[in-house]
């Protein structure tokens, strides 16, 4: 296995909650419970799970955008989570992340080439006025956008237009890992299959590592080499995509899998539907998190004793006391 570019060691994010006139701290979301993964260069791992699962959080939490509450964070040897403010700007270059919604994230006052030029002079990437066009215009082509499209502002593209300029932005600094964080989940299917294309066909040119953060398990099988699995703050299931689409292990990957459309209705899989909604991520059932929800729960150990992620394959972990 190649060394890991991306280490994330029992990363926990615990959101407080406070309430009364004194405004102490009275409950906590538990975002992130211990999440552990490596991510090697040039590979994607996408993270998948319903809303309020963690997934985004735990992007963020890598990146820094938000304060772990413990655990590391290792990028190329270094820990991520002990360095302080200038060590991470200079390492904020070498991570990027693209977001949901391009439109809320980019500002509708700044002309395209100034927002995808911004970093450039943030990181001193250009020396001169037309060092810093060439760039932008070069940027833009990478993504397939043209050098007229500079002048424009955000509100005059379509929504895959706007996702672009948020790739082009993110590629300015010429980055090594990128977190795509529902980068394609406001998008129509067809756009979304164009960006995800797009998204591959960078990869292969640059060599980029992608944490591709989805609620869908149909949206990141053809761009994962790996695919982690969340529920509740935890990682439930971590394989290969190749693994976890043909042997899929944990109840909640197998209820998520069956809810996928097949291109041949021969081969539809029987639904799973799963019983009542997402517990609160403020109080999490005890034990195994999915057990008020799972279809083979054995009383007693599920609702008492968490499962860890556990080998049950090469490359392949799971978190069930029944399956793993
Ligand atoms: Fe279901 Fe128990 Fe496995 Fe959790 S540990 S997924 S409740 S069988």
């Amino acid at each position: 296995m190649t060394e890991a570019l991306l280490k994330v060691d029992k990363l926990v994010k615990h959101f407080p909650i406070t309430g009364g006139v004194l405004g102490r701290v009275v409950d906590k979301v538990h975002a992130v419970d211990g999440v552990s993964f490596e991510l090697a260069a040039g590979q994607t791992l996408g993270v998948v799970g319903e809303s309020g699962c963690g997934k985004s959080t735990t992007g963020r939490c890598i990146l820094r955008l938000i304060e772990p509450t413990s655990g590391e964070v290792w990028f190329e040897g270094k820990n991520v989570t002990a360095m302080g403010k200038t060590e991470l700007r200079s390492m904020a270059r070498d991570m990027q992340i693209i977001f949901q919604d391009p439109y809320a994230s980019l500002n509708p006052r700044m002309t395209v080439g100034a927002i995808v030029g911004e970093a450039l002079i943030i990181h001193k990437l250009t020396k001169t006025a037309s060092e810093y066009q060439d760039r932008i215009v070069e940027l833009l082509e990478t993504v397939g956008l043209n050098a007229d499209q500079m002048r424009r502002y955000p509100h005059e593209f379509s929504g895959g237009q706007r996702q672009r300029i948020g790739i082009a932005r993110a590629l300015a600094v010429s980055p090594k890992l990128v977190v795509c964080d529902e980068a394609v989940s406001a998008l129509d299917v067809s756009i979304q299959a164009q960006v995800i294309n797009l998204l591959e066909d960078l990869q292969a040119k640059f060599n980029l590592t992608y944490l591709f953060i989805a609620h869908d398990l149909s949206v990141v099988e053809h761009i994962s080499d790996q695919v982690a699995v969340m529920y509740l703050g935890r990682i439930v299931e971590l394989a290969s995509a190749q693994g976890l689409y043909t042997r899929p292990t944990h109840p909640y990957t197998e209820a998520l899998l069956s809810a996928m459309p097949v291109p041949d209705p021969q081969f539809k899989r029987k639904r799973i539907m799963l019983q009542g909604d997402v517990p609160s991520p403020i109080k999490p059932p005890p034990g195994c998190h999915f057990h008020t929800r799972c279809p083979i729960a054995q009383k007693g150990l599920c609702s008492t004793e968490s499962p860890p992620l556990k080998k049950v394959n090469e490359g392949h972990w799971v978190a069930c006391h029944l399956r793993a």
